[in-house]
């Protein structure tokens, strides 16, 4: 099948054409993202009516070049498939508005795509993986490891308490005055920095979990900061290291007390950790997350970091995947700001238009 996707929950205006075929087998024969990295730059985050008005203005044009870039037509598409949410409600509704009006006048059916699905099944997409398999989802509004069984079929083990791992980067990188988006600004300047420097805290890790909390770890760097203020190039490059040395350490011991789990309810199954989100961009934490893999006989899977940040593919994917098991949704599809993974209405039930 040839599946449109359109993603606007964020920042990012996209649009994909993936084909799937009978076995599975994927090709990805467009992805065009439209960041608004210029739009925002000035608020230091991102503002949800302007990426809104944004997505308006630029996604036929995406729609548009993802077509010409796959050499295809929108009457060759088999399904349209939008992210319904979660995310930000001005910008998800522009997507799944324009996903319907095209379903509707090409009279093809729609697939209202959870934008957590499209991250969890994109490592199927890239690498082929197979079921059941763990998810760490890192991002810059999400923190969670998720148990992957099927399609629709999951089970949240573990969230963030307060900050998002990409956020709290966003907030560290800020209160250095490194500019937004703060993770790749951070992990650069991190190169230089002593990682030892500062012992910085591990909110949770002594607790029997899947959790996180960033947020006492931002303070934590933010009264580090001001009692070392006015800051040396050096200092800063030491708070980021340490920082980052932090988050990866957080993250690795998590990682193995998941797969722990992992192999313990999933006897008999290899243990397989999918990494999804901004933040698996970052080298650090990929090579803390690679140490706990290794020590737990689990296969680590990273995508390549275009498809790990928000892209019409994923979403393009998802609804393929969907869509194979005759699950398609009416034209009436209410958008969610908030749509958790492991809610019931996530099962695949056919034939639902
Ligand atoms: P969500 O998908 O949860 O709605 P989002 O669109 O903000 O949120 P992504 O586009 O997947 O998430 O990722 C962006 C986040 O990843 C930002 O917070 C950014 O700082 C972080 N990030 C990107 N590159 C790196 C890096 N090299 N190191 C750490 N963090 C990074
Ligand atoms: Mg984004
Ligand atoms: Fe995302």
């Amino acid at each position: 099948a040839i599946i449109l996707g359109i993603e606007t929950s964020c920042d990012e205006t996209a649009a994909a054409i993936v084909l799937r075929d009978s076995a599975g087998g994927a090709t990805i024969a467009s992805n065009v993202v439209r960041s608004q990295l210029d739009e925002h730059a000035a608020f230091g985050g991102v503002v949800p009516e302007l990426a809104a008005r944004a997505h308006v203005t630029f996604l036929d044009h995406i729609i548009a070049q993802a077509c010409r870039e796959a050499g295809i037509s929108l009457a060759d598409v088999d399904a349209i498939a939008a992210t319904a949410g979660p995310g930000l409600i001005g910008g998800v509704l522009v997507g799944l508005t324009t996903a319907k009006a095209l379903a509707a006048a090409l009279d093809k059916p729609l697939i209202a795509v959870n934008h957590l699905e499209a991250h969890a099944l994109t490592a199927r997409l890239t690498d082929g993986v197979k079921f059941p398999y763990l998810m760490l989802l890192v991002s810059g509004g999400h923190s969670q490891f998720v148990l992957v069984r099927g399609v629709g079929d999951y089970e949240r083990w573990g969230t963030t308490i307060d900050d998002a791992l990409g956020e709290a980067f966003d907030k560290v990188a800020k209160l250095l005055s490194l500019g937004h988006p703060g993770g790749p600004a951070v992990e650069a300047i991190a190169k230089s920095g002593d990682a030892r420097r500062f012992k910085f805290p591990r909110p949770l890790l002594r607790e029997a979990r899947l959790d996180f909390s960033f947020s006492g770890l931002k303070t934590a760097v933010r009264l580090q900061a001001e009692a070392l203020a006015p800051l040396s190039d050096q200092d800063v490059a030491d708070i980021a290291a340490s920082f980052q040395a932090a988050v990866a350490e957080i993250v690795a011991v998590r990682a193995g007390q998941a797969l722990a789990r992992f192999k313990e309810q999933l006897p008999g199954h290899v243990p397989q950790l999918v990494v999804a989100g901004g933040v698996a961009a970052n080298r650090t934490i990929a090579a803390a997350l690679q140490e706990a893999c290794a020590r737990a006989g689990a296969d680590l899977i990273v995508p390549p970091i275009a498809l790990c940040t928000d892209n019409g593919a994923m979403v393009a994917w998802a609804g393929a995947e969907r869509f194979a098991l005759g699950a398609t949704d009416q034209l009436d599809f209410i958008a969610r700001p908030r749509w958790p993974l492991d809610l019931p209405d996530m099962k695949v039930t056919p034939d639902a238009a």
